[in-house]
């Protein structure tokens, strides 16, 4: 697919989005540091990453990832915009005990993935002139047991160029197929709005089914935005702190890179 950045600064709710000057295909960095496999430190209720060498954390990135791969943007800087702490939140009690600032949280308050990112973000997409393609060298299978004792499991298989991304997701007892994610992002812009507006299961209940649409943004942020995938079909039975499952999944996948990511 083609590499796609922004063409000038967007701000959405408690984030800015901001061109990548040199994109190589996949690459996000939020607050300073990378977005990829390497540079989690925690994946269950919620996904945080760490630089390796300053040891700075951020925090709820998969309500970042998730939302701009879903909008077709490939590779952007994003930087948080928090600047009050509200300590009932549990993420916020962490990065203060570790004497960070409230912009090191990057997910919203409100628990929804990002709502109409949709509407301010066509006006600002860049796509470049080169093209990058990343797919699992071979079939990756993975399951967990929650601390509740449900399975979830994962399949993800290689597609040739050109292929996209086609999901298959099952929530508990909601489910929905062949949901495409391509050059533009997801297919259906409907779906795409009711995802970017859903609420995290984690304050409505895994039951409910805008916690279904909400993980869908949740399992393209870690296997599409983490991962870097552009072409594979994701056939996923999610559990309850499933970002154990999906990021699980992609640290131990083998990708195949064509392109301008190095
Ligand atoms: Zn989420």
């Amino acid at each position: 697919m083609y590499i796609t950045t922004l063409s000038k600064p967007i701000v959405s709710g408690n984030i800015v989005i901001l061109p990548m000057k040199k994109p190589e295909g996949g690459k996000i960095i939020i607050n300073g540091i990378e977005a990829k496999p390497e540079n989690v430190v925690k994946y269950d209720a919620r996904v945080d990453i760490m630089d390796p060498t300053t040891k700075k954390r951020c925090f709820i990135i998969e309500h970042v990832l998730g939302p701009l791969r879903m909008l077709g943007i490939t590779d952007a800087i994003v930087l948080g915009l928090d600047k009050t702490w509200n300590f009932l939140r549990p993420e916020h009690r962490f990065a203060y005990s570790l004497g960070l600032t409230p912009e090191v949280v990057v997910g919203r308050e409100d628990g929804k993935q990002r709502p109409k990112l949709e509407e301010i973000i066509n006006s600002a997409r860049l796509k470049t002139d080169k093209q990058f393609y990343v797919s699992v060298a071979q079939e990756v299978y993975f399951k967990t047991v929650d601390i509740f004792g449900h399975k979830g499991e994962i399949t993800i298989t290689p597609l040739p160029p050109e292929s996209g991304i086609v999901l298959n997701i099952e929530l508990f007892k909601n489910s929905i197929e062949d949901i495409r994610l391509g050059e533009n992002g997801l297919e259906d812009k409907h779906l795409a709005k009711k995802i970017l507006d859903a609420r995290t299961p984690f304050l409505i209940g895994i039951e409910k089914e805008e916690a279904l649409f909400h993980a869908i943004g949740d399992v393209i942020a870690d296997t599409v935005g983490l991962g870097r995938l552009t072409d594979a079909k994701i056939d996923v039975k999610l559990n309850f702190f499933y970002h154990s499952l999906t990021v699980g999944a992609i640290k131990r996948a083998k990708t195949i890179r064509r392109g301008a990511f190095q």
